[in-house]
């Protein structure tokens, strides 16, 4: 009989943040496939885990592929970490994933932390409808393009980034977001937690020296509404009003008038004998 493949979440930063049920399965499963084998034998120590460990990394080729996937074929029952968080958000695993779909494999999520939905509970911004980017890229056609989603994006967007390229990615905001709100979360899980918010040029002033992990949560752009009076004409805004909305004279006149950004009586002499 074939084995499974358990993708495991592991703690962002506090240990304390795994679950009974990704312990238990960590101790169940014969080998545990880890992006740096170095990182998550921490945490096996820390659990006083004993198991095989496998590395498997971004460069990892298909040939280890393959022969992680051979091992569940025979019957073992494989774990997959990665060495923080929820495997293959931004982080490998998604190949070995489509591999074991092809192959019948059954594939069972292990849920649990997960740093851009830390992130975005606490930040304060919508989190209604959300947009993830994972890292921005480094290709500047690639990164333009991703930067022009993010300037009309109509959902809170989030990035992760690394400290050495946080300002400049601040920068790169900066141009775009203007005075949309952002939130950093800082080191999250850990010692030095921190949420710092405002403007991409208010964090570019407080934030002078990236340290730690980081997290860039992006209030989404502030659509102009479609100005659906511009082809009318004035009886027909008017109309509008009283036919749409069931105003009354007054409140459709005042409301016309302050769409057009006139004195309420310019309009108001356009229907007086109404
Ligand atoms: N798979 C991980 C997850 O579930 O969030 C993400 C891995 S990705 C390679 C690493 C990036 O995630 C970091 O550069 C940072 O942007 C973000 N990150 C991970 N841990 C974090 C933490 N404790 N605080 C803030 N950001 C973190």
């Amino acid at each position: 009989m074939k084995g499974k493949l358990y993708l495991v979440a592991t703690p962002i930063g506090n240990l304390e943040d795994i679950t009974l049920r990704a312990i238990r399965i960590l101790k169940e499963v014969d080998i545990i496939v880890a992006e740096d084998t170095r990182q998550t034998l921490k945490l096996l120590n820390h659990l006083d885990i004993q198991k095989h460990l496998i590395s498997y990394h971004r460069h990892s080729d298909e040939q280890k592929q393959n022969s992680i996937i051979d091992e569940i074929n025979e019957g073992k029952n494989i774990a997959l970490v990665s060495d923080a968080g929820t495997p293959v958000i931004s982080d490998p695993g998604e190949e070995i994933v489509k591999k074991a779909l092809e192959e019948n494999i059954e594939i069972v999520p292990i849920p649990g932390p997960c740093a851009l939905i830390t992130a975005l509970i606490a930040s304060g911004i919508d989190a209604k409808e959300f947009s993830f980017f994972g890292f921005l890229p480094m290709n500047k056609k690639l990164r333009n393009k991703k930067l022009d989603e993010i300037k009309n994006s109509k959902n809170t967007v989030i990035l992760y980034e690394a400290p050495h390229k946080l300002i400049s990615t601040l920068k790169d905001l900066n141009n775009i977001t203007k005075e949309r709100k952002l939130v950093l979360a800082r080191e999250l899980t850990k010692i030095h937690e921190e949420f710092i918010s405002g403007t991409a040029q208010q964090l570019l002033e407080k934030v002078i020296e990236p340290k730690g992990e980081y997290v860039i949560i992006i209030e989404k752009a502030e659509m102009e509404e479609e100005n659906i009076f511009e082809n009318m004409t004035l009886e027909e805004h008017y109309n509008f009003y009283v036919q749409t909305y069931g105003m009354n004279k007054n409140d459709a006149i005042k409301q016309v008038a302050k769409d057009m950004g006139v004195k309420k009586n310019e309009i108001y002499k356009n229907f007086l004998n109404k």
